[in-house]
């Protein structure tokens, strides 16, 4: 296991704070990667490429650059804060690039690789339209200048996907003109994805609850949905489509990175693989513009739990009092894969999100996925999941780390270092 790697997310800040910190984690836990937030600033020729007409952008330009929902809705404008505390989509606006370069260069001089960790499309609702030309050229733009400016040694790319499914408007754009141009290039055609999908929604509407359930709790295969949902060709179109942008973009952006850095290591993190379809990440064809994946299989609750219950909770609204929440919580398990393990059957029973390590079965649910991720990753790709050093039961972690490394992942990356070490600062959360 001479391979293995052992990162852990760090920001400038926290390097400044105690520089000895990342020694100790290479001693104690042996660190050889850090993974750090971008906190320096764009040199002219980069930012003048941004897509907001000005910074900070007004709220009609920045509803003029993200993600339509199908129904034509009013843009949730819930993160456009944070968006107009950006030089452009995934950049914020208050850099130090010197501080940035001395972060770099000491985690270096300590002998830790270092990975540049920056943003993409998507805030966490808020999306910019993956479509737009000015979007796209802004990333290449960005990506390549962190490829090549500081030293580092990958560019670990985050929040590249749509929203996540605890948010279901974000499942459902984007649908602008830009995208339907763009489908339509790729050979879909955004009308019908668009039918498609009220289509099986009027379908959702027909089912009786109580035979549903009743059904579930037998089994349901793949022609079960099919015919449950009346799946047309536009609604597996959809998927498609909102991947195949993605990697289109993320391939350019790795050609701009490579160009400006050949050894640059290039790669993301990955959307739980049970669900990775929903926010347009195919991890079949992940090699197709990545060095390397990093399963993102810490976020339970915002990625996981909060899906499954919304998804419930929708399921619930669409069928009607027919469908009982524990049959709507036992269908959206068995739909989504995550049946069998123990998942509450009622929605109090998840608890708070700070009491969710306790009240779920974290290494049941985290195995699922990477076991499936493995599954659908090229076979030589390497696979770092990124899981919680900080939060989770020791026993949990230590069951999770050895069923990776027999699952055939290559390391991890830790997002806290808590349980893992001795001497752990109490500010050191990880991000
Ligand atoms: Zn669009």
């Amino acid at each position: 296991m001479s391979d293995w790697r052992t990162g852990v997310y760090l920001t400038t800040a926290e390097v400044e704070q105690d520089p000895e910190y990342s020694l100790r984690l290479r001693d104690e836990i042996g660190l050889t990667t850090v993974v750090l937030s971008f906190s320096g600033t764009l040199p002219e020729e980069v930012t003048e490429l941004s897509p907001f007409p000005q910074v900070p952008p007004t709220d009609d330009q920045l509803t003029d650059l993200v993600l339509r929902h199908m129904d034509g809705g009013p843009v949730d404008p819930r993160e456009f804060d944070r968006a107009a505390a950006s030089v452009g989509p995934g950049v914020g606006a208050t850099g130090d690039d010197d501080g940035f370069r001395r972060a770099v260069d000491g985690l270096k001089e300590q002998g830790l690789e270092v990975w540049l960790c920056g943003s993409s499309w998507t805030i966490r609702r808020l999306m910019f339209c993956p479509s737009r030309a000015s979007v796209t050229a802004w990333f290449e733009a960005v990506y390549s200048h962190w490829a090549g400016a500081y030293g580092v040694d990958g560019l670990d790319i985050t929040h590249a996907r749509f929203p996540m499914g605890s948010f279901p408007l974000g499942l459902f754009g984007c649908t602008c003109d830009h995208c339907a141009v763009a489908a339509s290039r790729l050979g879909y055609d955004m009308e019908e994805m668009i039918a498609a999908l009220r289509q099986s929604r009027a379908r959702l509407r027909q089912l009786d609850g109580k035979r549903l359930g009743e059904v579930v709790r037998m089994g349901v295969g793949f022609f079960d949905i099919i015919q449950a949902l009346d799946v047309q060709p536009g609604l597996i179109g959809w998927l498609r489509f909102r991947a195949e942008l993605l990697i289109g973009a993320l391939t350019r952006f790795r050609s701009a990175a490579k160009a400006a850095n050949p050894e640059i290591f290039f790669g993301g993190d990955t959307f739980p693989a049970s669900m990775s379809l929903t926010v347009g990440h195919d991890l079949m064809r992940w090699g197709e513009f990545a060095d390397f994946a990093s399963p993102l299989v810490s976020h339970i609750s915002a990625f996981t739990c909060n899906t499954l219950t919304e998804w419930a909770r929708f399921l619930q609204s669409e069928i009607g009092d027919s469908l009982s929440t524990a049959d709507a919580l036992a269908t959206i398990y068995r739909f989504t894969g995550y049946d069998g393990i123990g998942l509450p059957e009622s929605y109090d029973g998840f608890g708070d999100a700070d009491e969710l390590a306790q009240r779920v079965p974290v290494a049941d649910l985290v195995l699922r996925d990477l076991a499936k991720t493995k599954l659908y990753l090229p076979r030589d790709l390497p696979s770092y999941p990124i899981l919680h050093g900080t939060g989770w039961p020791r026993p949990v972690i230590d069951r999770i780390v050895t069923e990776a490394r027999r699952l055939g992942h290559d390391g991890i990356i830790w997002q806290g270092t808590d349980e893992l070490m001795n001497s752990t600062p109490t500010y050191v959360r990880g991000t």
